[in-house]
């Protein structure tokens, strides 16, 4: 399928490894330019220049963490101040219990989680309008239909972009922006990693037989991958997605139990 979005310009934040890798590689596949972020330099300089190689496409890596606001100016003074493709991420909060965490601990979250996405939509989305077309896709996680315990500060951070972004996209969808959110289950990632290993150091077991035992709770009785993930990322860029406002699309291998 022709994804009718080549020559457009993208930025996908924290996107060296993993489910952000995932997206920008779907994207660089389908023709985009992109701005690529992630903090460590020498990983995010390999994955531009093999993007580049294997599509085509120009891919500007920008070492800056994207949840400070002088991360976030060097990836919008790369774009030129305007995109057409946005894709927000950064890194996940740590896991612990509901007692553990002060005040800066949930304003960190919040920060990494909430604003830091809400801040690029508001620096990109108003040259989207103007031009009458964009897309945003938020990275969130299955935490905020299916609240996964030890990731309270997850759960706590992702339910407030996910209420902004359900006002907010109703707001921009008259103008061509097309903006929704996706919610990953377990995808075979670093951060999947240092989960089991967790879980492992939790129960005093092997990796190996955490990862089985995650496993075993997904009806696929495996992670998704990035790839999957990017590649519904890049649909959801695309032109067919226009009719799709606001939503928070599940990709979980039916891991959360409900019907609707
Ligand atoms: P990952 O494999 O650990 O990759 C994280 C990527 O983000 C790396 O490229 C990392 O590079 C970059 N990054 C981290 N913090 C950053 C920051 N502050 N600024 C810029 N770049 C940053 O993680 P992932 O599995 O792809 O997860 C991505 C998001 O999805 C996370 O928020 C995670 O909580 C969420 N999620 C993941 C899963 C899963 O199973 N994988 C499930 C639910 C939700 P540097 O370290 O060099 O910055």
């Amino acid at each position: 399928m022709d994804l009718g979005i080549r020559g457009k310009k993208g930025l996908v934040c924290a996107a060296s490894k993993g489910l952000g890798r995932g997206c920008a590689e779907a994207l660089a596949e389908a023709g985009v330019d992109l701005v690529i972020n992630a903090r460590g330099s020498e990983v995010l300089e390999d994955t531009a220049r093999q993007l580049s190689g294997r599509y085509g496409v120009n891919v500007t890596p920008i070492a800056a963490d994207i949840t400070t606001s002088s991360g976030r100016a060097a990836v919008l003074e790369a774009l030129e101040g305007q995109a057409d493709i946005l894709v927000t991420n950064a890194g996940g909060p740590p896991p612990g219990n509901w007692t553990d965490w002060n005040r800066d601990d949930f304003i960190r979250a919040i920060d990494s989680n909430m604003l830091s996405a809400i801040a690029l939509m508001q620096a990109l989305v108003p040259g989207m309008m103007e031009r009458g077309w964009g897309r945003v896709v938020n990275i969130t996680s299955q935490s905020v239909k299916s609240p996964v315990s030890i990731l309270g500060l997850s759960n706590t951070a992702r339910a407030g972009l996910t209420g902004f972004v359900a006002g907010m996209s109703r707001q921009v969808a008259g103008s061509g922006v097309v903006v929704n959110n996706l919610l990953p289950g377990i995808h075979a990632t670093d951060r999947a990693y240092a989960l089991d290993k967790g879980v492992a150091q939790a129960e005093g077991i092997e990796i190996t037989a955490a990862r089985r035992k995650r496993e075993a709770t997904i009806p696929t009785h495996s992670y998704g991958l990035p790839e999957d993930f990017g590649a519904t990322c890049a649909f959801l860029c695309s032109q067919h997605a226009r009719f799709i406002i606001g939503q928070n699309i599940l990709l979980d291998g039916g891991a959360s139990n409900s019907t609707m």
